[in-house]
């Protein structure tokens, strides 16, 4: 369990040295057995945060151990893991492009390779409501469906996985994708990549993509 909290708090630290967040805001957690989280505390710099800072909750929001008052958003990444099984890990972040969209309430269109085979799709905005609320994250988990990725209103963005580094990695690249969405627009119309392609990006991503698997590429 230790080499699961100081996964995470590099993964926090490294969302921070990235610009994925400014100052505190944000926040980490990986599934830690069954209905339990670590979870980033509230409102702690990342460069100094360790492993004692760590906050383990159930999903109704009981402190089952550490010193430190759990992120605000606890109630959102206990609502991603209860509606989505194969999710182990959920990075919360308040990146510049993605945030621009989810401000102008525009999905992050598949346009890119990368982000279909991450995300499957585009990234969906969630309605809003209010940071830290039971609302939010009934509203995230509605726009999220089946996908890796969804915009929080006039917030920023939340990347689900398996694990720590891949939620890490898929707001990396909806970041990357919102950007290069944006550039793009400027140059003219943008095409995105049809549902065919994009199915069958995310099958080769899940299937086969990487060195683990036999077989793979
Ligand atoms: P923390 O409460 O984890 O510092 O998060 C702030 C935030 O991102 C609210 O949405
Ligand atoms: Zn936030």
């Amino acid at each position: 369990m230790s080499g699961k909290k100081e996964l995470l708090i590099s993964v926090a630290r490294e969302m921070c040295r990235d610009a994925l967040v400014l100052g505190t805001w944000g926040n980490v957690s990986v599934k830690a057995g069954e209905g339990e989280m670590w979870i980033t505390p509230t409102g702690l710099p990342y460069e100094s945060m360790v492993t004692e800072d760590l906050v383990r909750l159930d999903f109704a929001g009981t402190v089952l151990s550490g010193m430190r008052k759990p992120s605000s958003e606890w109630r959102l990444h206990a609502a991603l893991y209860l509606a989505r099984p194969d999710c182990g890990a959920v990075v919360h972040t308040h990146s510049v492009y993605a945030t621009a969209f989810a401000v102008a309430r525009q999905p992050v269109l598949p346009v890119v390779e990368d982000l279909a085979q991450m995300v499957g799709g585009s990234v969906e905005v969630a309605e809003y409501a209010l940071p830290g609320t039971a609302q939010l994250a009934r509203n995230a988990v509605t726009a999220l469906a089946d996908k890796s990725a969804v915009l929080l209103a006039s917030h920023g963005l939340v990347g689900v996985a398996g694990d720590l580094p891949l939620a890490l990695q898929v707001c990396r690249v909806v970041e990357k994708a919102a950007q290069v969405l944006l550039l793009a627009r400027q140059l003219g119309p943008v095409q995105p990549l049809t549902m065919e392609e994009i199915i069958s990006m995310r099958r080769f991503f899940l299937e086969s993509y990487g060195q683990d698997r036999p077989g793979a590429g």
